[in-house]
Parts: C-alpha cells; structure tokens; sequence
C-alpha cells in the first residue's frame, strides 16, 4: 500500500517541538507490514495544506494527516480538507453532544471555539475522540481511489485512535487479502548496531518470509521482524524460528522483547531477587535513578539516589576517604568502588551502583579523556565490581550511556550474569 503522512502546525516547522508522531506511526505501520513512502511537515498556511493533501490523494491509497482539529483559528485541517476535495463544512451533533459533555464534566461553559471541533467535512466518516475533544475523521476520496485519516497532532490522543481505528482495519484489510502478520522485536544493550547485524544477516536466507530490520533508540540496539504467512499460526510460527535464532546469536546482549523496557528488565531482575536498591551518582546527578524509576512499580525495590557531584561531598555522604581522591582522583576506579560501598552502608540497600565520570566537554587531568566513566556495583553477596567505558559520544549521550551501565551492572548481577 502506497501511504504518505502529513503533520501540520507551525511549530513543527520553526524548531519548537520535535515532530515525534511520525516516528511512532512508521513504527507501526512497519510492525503492520507497511513501509511509509513519504512524510511532510507543513506550517499553519492554509492554501499549503490544500495542495499538500490534494497531491498526496493523487499518489497514495492512505494518507495519514496529523495537527489542525484544535479548537482555535489555526486550526484549519477540515477547511482544508474541504476545500482541497469540494465538500461543505457541516457541524456533526453527535460530536457536539460529546463535546458539550466534556466540558459539563470539567464544569466549563462550552464556546463557539469549541463547537468548531464538532465540524467535519459533509460526507466523512467521523471517528469521534475517545482521548479528547477534537473530532477525528476519515474521507473516502473514491475518484482519486484515497483514503485519508485526519488525527489530532496531541500524540495521546493521535496514538489511541491509530490504536483503535487504523491498525485494526490494516489487519482487517491484510486478513481479508489472505496476508496474516506476526511482529517482533529482540531488543539488545551493549551491542553496537554493525556488530549486531553482523550478526543477524546470515541468519535470514533461512526465513525468506521474514522482514528485517533495525533501530537504534540510544543506546540500545533493536532487532524487528515482521514475517507474513497465510494464516495467523504460519506468520507467528514463521517469525519465531527466526527470533529464537536471533536471540541465540545476539546471547548476552538481549534483554528482552517488544513489550519490554531496560528500566522495566532491570526492575524485574532485582525484584526477582527481592533486593532494593541505592545509586551513588557523581555526573549523572541522578539520571540512572530517574531510569530505573520509569519503570512502572520501581518503589518496589528504588531506595533513592545520591547525587555527590563535588568531593567534598563524595567524603561527607558516602564517606570515601579524603586521601583516596587525593591520590586517586574522583574520577578513577577506586573512586567508584568507594562510592559504592559507602552508599551501600550509608543507605542499608541489599546492592548500591556508583557512576563518577567526564560528561565532557572537558576532560580530566590523568589523561582521562572527556567520556571516560568508571560504574561500580557493590552488595548482593558479591565482591564489589567496577567496569570502566570510554564513550565518544556527547555530554548528554555519555550521561544516558552512564545510566545504562549503572542499570546493566544491577540487572547481570541480580541474573547471576556477570562476567568476572
Ligand atoms: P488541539 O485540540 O490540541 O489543538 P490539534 O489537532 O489542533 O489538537 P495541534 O494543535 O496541531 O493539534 O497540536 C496540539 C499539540 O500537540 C501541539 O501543541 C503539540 O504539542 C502536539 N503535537 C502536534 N503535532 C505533533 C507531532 N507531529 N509530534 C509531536 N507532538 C505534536
Ligand atoms: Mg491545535
């Protein structure tokens, strides 16, 4: 299916916000068995999205048009809409009605701006919105053989209807063309993306029913696989025989599937082993404790973090001997092991994992270079490990990078995975 995206609003297009629906639909759309031909970001410039629409009907089966259904005189995707395929802007008191009860549920009187929401062009299939109060619809543009979704640009709501009207239908379509497709993902931290497809090719030959592919969320690595067979059992069989493989040859680096989180495997290996835990944080200021707690339920086994950034207090907090910085330097392996340790007593968690490093752009003075990051792991009834990175990345990638060695140091060892 040829499928084309369009989002709409000027902030997307003067650098305001990051265009993130997108992403998400190809996504989506790929674990559907659909490749996005091509997306477009368009300002608030009504004659613009005319066109824009217009020309997408005349090469696409579905267009997918995100932003404009606001309330307010910005918004102006059903007159676009309208204008672009000759309907009439009709008001729809079925939406009307629903938008009236909102806003007699939040206790607000209704405004004229807002019933502007419950207008959609004469003739569309309209969707309603169980996530807000923009009127989602669909137009069948039978002449130019186009189906086109108009979506809120609010992702929540974007998302729930994708969810709840689009992907469903994509199958429905897929069922009835006797095309069943099974999605998975094997998602893998501490593998760089070449060495993971190393890896993965010469795999594939054996699973011509299989479509490959790879994303980088950094600084994880993820496998997909999208396979298609002639019924539902045939695609989930058919993609299975090749994750078990993939699995195997990526080993240690998986931690998990499509459904799964770092954060959430980290949390579920620690609450496996019933440990709580304390961070020791020196440049992550208290990053891999904000990770590990987006991880639903992380109060489970999250005791806290201490967030020691100057000497002094890396002495007070988790008494690491002032000598030791001296001679050692803050940023050095034993440096780490100390802060461990002493956040481990301090706090009276079952493990504590330290992280003292350059964020750069400046590097140390021991001809340490900016992205050095020395991460301790101490408690959980084995001898206290350090492991040392050097990470050309930039300040932020090196302190998101820090965090996941800090998060991998708890997970392999509440697996009894680690490598001594
Ligand atoms: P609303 O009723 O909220 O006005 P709308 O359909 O008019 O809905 P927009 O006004 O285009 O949607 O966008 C609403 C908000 O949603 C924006 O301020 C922005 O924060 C977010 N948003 C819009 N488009 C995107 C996008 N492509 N990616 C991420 N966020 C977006
Ligand atoms: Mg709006």
């Amino acid at each position: 299916m040829h499928i084309e995206l369009i989002t709409t609003g000027d902030e997307l297009v003067s650098g305001q916000i990051v265009d993130t629906n997108s992403p998400w639909l190809m996504d989506r759309l790929f674990a559907a068995g659909e490749l996005v031909r091509r997306k477009l970001a368009i300002g608030d410039e009504f004659e613009d999205i005319v066109s824009a629409l217009r020309e997408a009907a005349s090469r696409a089966d579905l267009v997918i048009v995100s932003g404009g259904l606001g309330p307010t005189l910005d918004d102006m995707t059903v007159d676009a809409a309208c204008k672009a395929f000759g309907h009439e802007p009709v008001v729809d008191e079925a939406q009307l009605a629903r938008i009236a009860a909102i806003f007699t549920r939040i206790d607000r009187p209704l405004t004229p701006n807002n019933e502007r929401q419950a207008r959609v062009p004469a003739g569309a299939e309209v969707l309603g919105n169980d996530f807000g109060t923009a009127t989602a619809f669909v137009l069948h543009e039978r002449e130019r053989q186009c189906e086109l979704f108009f979506l809120p640009g609010v992702p929540r709501e974007l998302k729930g209807l994708c969810e709840k009207h689009l992907f469903p239908r994509l199958k429905a379509r897929a069922a009835a063309a006797g095309v069943h497709r099974c999605y998975r993902a094997v998602k893998c931290y501490g593998i760089p993306e070449s060495h993971m497809d190393q890896a993965v090719r010469p795999l594939l030959e054996r699973h011509p029913h299989v479509r490959y592919g790879t994303r980088t969320s950094f600084p994880e690595n993820h496998v997909k696989l999208l396979a298609e067979g002639a019924t539902p059992q045939e695609a989930q069989a058919r993609c299975e025989a090749l994750e078990v493989e993939v699995r195997k040859a990526l080993g240690r680096a998986v931690y998990g599937g499509a459904e799964d989180t770092f954060a959430g495997a980290t949390l579920q290996a620690l609450r496996g082993r019933g440990w709580r835990v304390c961070f020791a944080e020196s440049l992550t200021a208290g990053l891999a404790a904000s990770l590990l707690a987006d991880a639903p339920g992380a109060s489970d086994v999250l005791l806290g973090s201490s967030v020691t950034y100057a000497t002094g207090l890396k002495e007070r907090w988790l008494g690491v001997p002032h000598e030791l910085i001296e001679r050692e330097g803050a940023v050095s392996e034993a440096c780490a092991r100390a802060m461990a340790e002493g956040a481990l007593v301090a706090s009276g968690a079952d493990v504590a994992v330290s992280l003292t490093g350059y964020a750069g752009p400046e590097g140390g003075e021991e001809g340490r270079p900016a992205g050095t990051v020395f991460a301790a792991v101490a408690g959980g009834g084995l001898p206290t490990k350090v492991v040392e990175r050097r990470m050309p990345f930039d300040r932020n990638q090196v302190r998101r990078g820090a965090a996941y060695m800090a998060l991998e140091l708890l997970r392999r060892r509440a697996l009894g995975l680690e490598r001594e």
